[in-house]
């Protein structure tokens, strides 16, 4: 299968929401960036000219004034906080987690507080009040408990669900990881999931569809998916990529 083949399943359901009269909503997220790196100028490279707005998820207790700086001029970036030191604290059996229910809940939430106040004095601007926990996971006993430490929105991976306690931005398509395989994903499986997301808002448009990044383990396959990504659907009226910001108001 060719390039264009592998892509013309997107194209046809851009169109479809073009001829509606309608346009499809993206955001974008990428996880753990602490310090600036070359991985990080590629996604800044490659985000920066089509203008697509990009929300980070910075993990607090190792993000500093070097990223700070680094993300000063970037008009199209936005800070989100990725837990506090991405430890995981489960069992060798159990998934990664660093806000499960592993440890007193009150040290968790003492962990997010100091974590939600490191990204706001380093980026006062950039900052969105967003927590995205490590490994997309959560205890359900500290979600309601977020509001009142400053976050207004929680961002994991999947369908949000409708009866949460705080608002939800969520993650649908996993551009590096996906059940069993981590990297080289293929891209036809990759445009599958999203054509599949957008059919779903084709007919109820009740959350934007986000794509999930890692810049630090994308090798030349995540690489050419992202700018293949990109190419497909900017400057085109039925798709658009939208800033957290925006999805949150
Ligand atoms: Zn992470």
């Amino acid at each position: 299968m060719n390039d264009d083949q592998t892509w013309a399943p997107l194209r046809q359901e851009i169109d479809r929401w073009q001829v509606a009269g309608r346009t499809a909503r993206l955001w974008l997220r990428d996880d753990d960036v602490v310090e600036p790196t070359d991985a990080l100028e590629r996604l800044l490279g490659v985000t920066r000219a089509p203008a697509i707005p990009l929300a980070l998820a910075a993990v607090p207790a190792f993000a500093g004034e070097a990223l700070a700086d680094r993300l000063k001029t970037e008009q199209h970036v936005l800070v989100a906080v990725h837990g506090w030191s991405h430890q995981n604290h489960a069992p060798p059996e159990e998934k990664k987690q660093e806000l499960g229910g592993h440890r007193p809940r009150e040290t968790a939430l003492g962990e997010l507080r100091d974590g939600l106040a490191a990204l706001r004095r380093l980026f006062p601007e950039a900052l969105l009040p967003m927590l995205v926990p490590p490994w997309n996971r959560i205890s359900a006993d500290l979600i309601p408990e977020l509001a009142g430490l400053g976050f207004t929105t929680l961002s994991t991976f999947g369908k949000a669900k409708t009866d949460s306690s705080i608002r939800l931005l969520n993650t649908h398509v996993d551009v590096v990881n996906t059940r069993g395989q981590r990297g080289n994903r293929p891209h036809q499986d990759l445009v599958a999931e999203l054509v599949k997301e957008l059919q779903a808002r084709f007919a109820s448009d009740d959350e934007p569809v986000g794509i999930l990044t890692h810049h630090l383990v994308h090798g030349a396959s995540e690489w050419d998916f992202m700018a293949r990504l990109v190419e497909e659907t900017t400057g085109k009226p039925g798709i658009a990529w939208l800033p957290a910001r925006e999805l949150l108001t």
